[in-house]
């Protein structure tokens, strides 16, 4: 019978092509190539949706720095990466300039850092107390220490860790392939790391009203301060200088979608002022309007 053969040979040809490639997660990650689905901007619009409370995400436009940045490909300009250096604060300055030609991660195949992800810390916790007044200048939610002395993990959890007052801290060089995400740690295993760099942006949190378990917390509005939006843009650069590309930019939640208890940062992320900071360090580049 016609259609018995078609359904033989269908079947035959299913069983003798190779394992079609496992996508993971709400962007679709590749588990052989350990890339998400589609071109840079399709990449960078999956991973930039807006985490909305509980890591709810929600599709938001692609600001046109970003855009052009994906689209055009190629690295950082010398320009771009004085720009990028010059912004940053001391002691971090100096330790940026000294390390700044060593090449960032590659995945142990050989794979090079491709994805800049962001965090927020959501640290201090406050149950159900008020956040402070001021967040911004505030001791206890701006200091590394805890960071820095194994209170939460016996190595740094991150790359890089942002103040509010834009003080950084490296808990490991770029140049270290490290993991901070379940799709790293949980899904993939040792082979992804190396693809990722993160940066841990000082943010608190506390319960929603009316909730007393982990799941329902929120953080502060505004999210972050203007320091840490100017010195996450720079660190981008900086970091798109080490990997010697433009690296997608994009946020733990989107990065986790799809993935069992997965976290919920950053949370109150304005992208458009982290687009605004981008811009004053990637000009004079033409950015279309
Ligand atoms: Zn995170």
């Amino acid at each position: 019978m016609r259609s018995l053969t078609i359904a033989s040979i269908s079947a035959a040809i299913l069983l003798a092509a190779p394992t079609s490639a496992e996508m993971i997660g709400g962007c679709k990650f590749d588990r052989d190539t350990l890339t998400f689905a589609g071109t840079p901007v399709e990449q960078a619009t999956c991973l930039l949706r807006k985490v909305k409370l509980r890591g709810v995400k929600e599709d938001q436009p692609l600001p046109p720095v970003i855009r052009q940045l994906m689209e055009v490909g190629g690295a950082p300009s010398a320009a771009q990466k004085e720009a990028a250096m010059a912004a940053f604060p001391q002691p971090y300055q100096a330790y940026a300039r000294q390390y700044a030609d060593w090449p960032a991660s590659k995945t142990e195949a050989g794979l090079p850092a491709a994805y800049f992800v962001i965090h927020d810390t959501s640290t201090p916790f406050y149950g159900a107390d008020k956040f402070p007044r001021r967040l911004d200048t505030d001791h206890r939610i701006n200091a590394f220490t805890p960071y820095m002395d194994g209170t939460f993990a016996k190595a740094p959890v991150a790359h890089i860790f942002l103040s509010r007052y834009g003080q950084i801290w490296a808990g490991h060089d770029f140049s270290e392939a490290w993991r901070a995400t379940k799709l790293e740690s949980r899904v993939i295993g040792p082979a992804a790391r190396g693809r990722f760099v993160h940066i841990e942006t000082i943010q608190p949190r506390r319960f929603i009203e009316g909730f007393t378990t982990r799941g329902h917390t929120h953080g502060p509005t505004p999210g972050f301060s203007k320091r840490q939006y100017r010195q996450l843009a720079a660190l981008y650069v900086y970091a798109s200088v080490r990997a010697g590309r433009w690296l997608i930019p994009g946020f733990h939640a989107t990065v986790d979608d799809g993935i069992p208890d997965a976290h919920d940062d950053p949370q109150n992320f304005e992208l458009e002022r982290f687009a605004k900071e981008l811009e004053k360090l990637v000009s004079p580049p033409q950015i279309p309007h």
